[in-house]
């Protein structure tokens, strides 16, 4: 049996006409660089959102760069977030020259643990940086209680929650700004890289369409420093399409979702949390077992695709030894790293798949 960790070529099959037609449109347009496209995309996400504003830029990870730079973020300051988060979170933060300060997760929800976070804060931290981690919303209100408290700016790293809710509410919109990726294998994937921030804040949004394109308005004109980051036309016509079908598409996941949940009833793995406020999408579904490893090895062997997302903790990772971490330091995502196993999780996932997959495990571990 072939089963896929992301089908990203079985989903297009089944919307190739619209999506041709729409690349074909560009692509005759001749309006590569910001084409009609991206500012259509921008609003329909921003619509989607429930946000005033939506500016498209080049990746999920330029996304979280150019949201500091809009709020000042840089040398001196320091930003708080997780270590159990893919590297771009705290990349960009240390690539500004600001400091990532980290704080533990919740072992259930793999989030942020709100709890935490003001042991955390000193005079120089200038803001918090939730991730909502595998499909699901971080505690949005006890996080922007002490953001608001303590005066910091909240950048949403929403790279993999596209279309969750917070008590009925989707996310971006609560902090400051957020920051979405069109990476392809994420619940909105474009057929490359692609990104956007959306914010409420009006001067805010300037600013941002200002530093994705090298800091002007005008062009030639510079009135700050900025970068070249510019969602691509192409790209952005795809997204227009499937955007229509996100609702859809993360549905379907939740439905694969609830079948492994059943399959694997007694198996003696943790099946994902679900926090009762909240609508998880699935962008992975995460279980966690102690044999870890040896059934990642399993499964290799039985030819199933898996994740490990994180194996390692950003505060143990060689890059980051400039924030001083070591192993013990955040324990609770030090276990996730030694536990978690993503299994495979898309729209094209079917029944008999999952079967053969829960069955593999079962078997494994019974
Ligand atoms: C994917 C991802 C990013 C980066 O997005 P890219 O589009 O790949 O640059 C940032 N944060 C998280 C949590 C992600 O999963």
């Amino acid at each position: 049996m072939k089963i896929q960790m992301v089908d990203v070529v079985g989903q297009y099959k089944k919307i190739k006409p619209e999506v041709d037609a729409a690349v074909h449109r560009v692509l005759d347009s001749g309006n590569f660089i910001l084409g009609k496209e991206v500012g259509e995309l921008e609003r329909n996400v921003a619509g989607y959102l429930g946000t005033s504003h939506a500016v498209g830029c080049a990746s999920g990870t330029d996304a979280l760069q150019v949201a500091m730079m809009a709020l000042g973020i840089g040398p001196g300051d320091e930003v708080i977030t997780t270590p159990f988060t893919f590297v771009a979170t705290a990349e960009t933060i240390a690539i500004l020259g600001a400091r990532p300060v980290y704080v533990d997760i919740d072992p259930k929800t793999f989030n942020i643990d709100v709890s935490k976070i003001e042991t955390a804060i000193t005079p120089r931290t200038k803001a918090i940086i939730p991730v909502h981690l595998y499909g699901q919303a971080c505690d949005m209100d006890a996080l922007m209680a002490i953001a608001q408290k303590h005066k910091l700016r909240v950048i949403e790293d929403s790279a993999q929650a596209l279309g969750a809710q917070y008590k009925g509410k989707k996310i971006c919109g609560f902090g400051d700004i957020g920051c979405i990726s069109f990476f392809p294998s994420k619940n909105l994937g474009a057929f490359g890289d692609a990104g956007m921030v959306v914010t409420n804040d009006v001067d805010l949004a300037a600013r941002l369409r200002m530093i994705i394109v090298h800091g002007s308005k005008e062009r030639y004109y510079h009135e700050i420093l900025g970068v070249n980051s510019r969602l691509d036309t192409i790209q952005a016509a795809i997204l227009l399409v499937k955007l229509n079908y996100l609702d859809q598409w993360n549905n379907a996941r939740l439905q694969a979702a609830n079948r492994y949940d059943s399959l694997l009833t007694g198996s003696g793995v943790i099946t994902p949390h679900r926090a009762p406020d909240r609508n998880h999408i699935f962008h992975q579904y995460t279980i966690r077992t102690p044999k870890r490893d040896a059934l990642a090895q399993h499964l290799n062997e039985k030819g199933i695709p898996f994740g490990v997302y994180y194996p390692v903790p950003l505060h143990i990772q060689k890059a980051f030894s400039m924030t001083g971490g070591g192993v013990g330091d955040f324990p609770v995502s030090e276990e996730a790293a030694g536990d978690v196993l993503s299994l495979p999780m898309h729209t094209e996932l079917d029944e008999s798949q999952q079967e053969f997959i829960t069955n593999t495990i079962r078997k494994f571990l019974g």
